[in-house]
């Protein structure tokens, strides 16, 4: 009869560190969202499986409409319809894809922000994992709001086009 694990792995700590309580339902929401996205009907191989670490989504709404981007940009609208099922509601929502391939999913979902004339200011960003310290500065700067972000060194950072 096999025993159930008892140790847990403190290598990666410092990037993993999160309180559980921490987390906001958008939070919540993003990481739903992204673990739909890697589900077998999305990620048939485990090689394909394995790219979730590589991945992020990001989620605001405003004006009641949702914004939703990845990193990968897989999110397709069976994610949206089954999240839409989760929640109980019904949800107009706008997956985007902004950038040349590199923006990281909360850049993205700020670069829309602008491009449709909102404001950033208060807007709650829920993220499936901590900002990376750049994305953290442009939130902060434009005054949205995020549970946490991590300072591991990031490459292939995208700046977004806010003007
Ligand atoms: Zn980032």
């Amino acid at each position: 009869m096999p025993s159930a694990r008892k140790y847990v792995n403190r290598r990666a700590h410092d990037y993993h560190i999160r309180r559980i309580g921490a987390l906001t339902q958008l939070d919540k929401v993003a990481s739903y969202l992204l673990a739909l996205n890697y589900s077998e009907r999305a990620s048939p191989t485990k090689a394909s499986q394995g790219l979730i670490q590589m991945d992020c989504v990001a989620v605001a709404v405003i004006n009641d409409e949702w914004l939703i981007a990845s990193n990968s940009r897989r999110l397709d609208d069976n994610d949206i319809i089954l999240l839409s099922e989760e929640l109980g509601i019904d949800m107009t929502y706008a997956l985007i894809d902004r950038g040349s391939g590199q923006m990281h999913a909360e850049m993205q979902v700020l670069e829309e922000i602008s491009a449709s004339n909102y404001s950033a200011a208060n807007v709650q960003f829920g993220v499936s994992k901590p900002c990376c310290k750049k994305c953290a500065e442009w939130l902060s700067h434009y005054g949205a709001k995020y549970s946490a972000w991590h300072d591991a060194q990031v490459v292939n950072w995208e700046k977004p086009d806010m003007s």
